[in-house]
């Protein structure tokens, strides 16, 4: 899976990552963009999970959530905060993680270790 903001203006931004469930629902369209596969038992079909938006394989009953393989996975950050910052390294990818510090007023290690792991599975534009 590959992550991009790409053509997601600062408006669209606010209005689609507003709010947690937001964030949530656009993570699990991207997610399962082609579709649901658990990756237990290869099954197809699924129903609604116990989490918001995490999905629920009909077969062997594994429940997978939006945020699982995902950068935002166990993220400390939370998530509309990381949203922010993915949102910003798409765009400029050489922010430096003193100014998302700065910016979110979250730690410096903080955004460094999360910006790592995101420009690992991000599509973003290169300087
Ligand atoms: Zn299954």
């Amino acid at each position: 899976m590959k992550l991009s903001f790409q053509g997601i203006t600062i408006e669209d931004f606010e209005r689609i990552f507003g709010d947690d469930a937001g964030c949530l629902r656009w993570l699990a369209d991207k997610k399962w963009a082609e579709g649901f596969t658990c990756r237990k038992c290869g099954h197809h079909n699924y129903c609604a999970g116990r989490r918001p938006y995490s999905r629920r394989c009909t077969r062997c009953k594994r429940e997978e959530s939006a945020t699982a393989h995902t950068p935002f996975h166990r993220c400390r950050i939370p998530i509309r905060e990381a949203f922010r910052i993915a949102w910003i390294c798409c765009h400029t990818p050489s922010v430096s993680s003193a100014s998302l510090s700065k910016e979110l007023d979250i730690r410096q290690m903080t955004c460094w270790k999360f910006k790592k792991r995101l420009l690992e599975c991000m599509e973003h534009e290169t300087p």
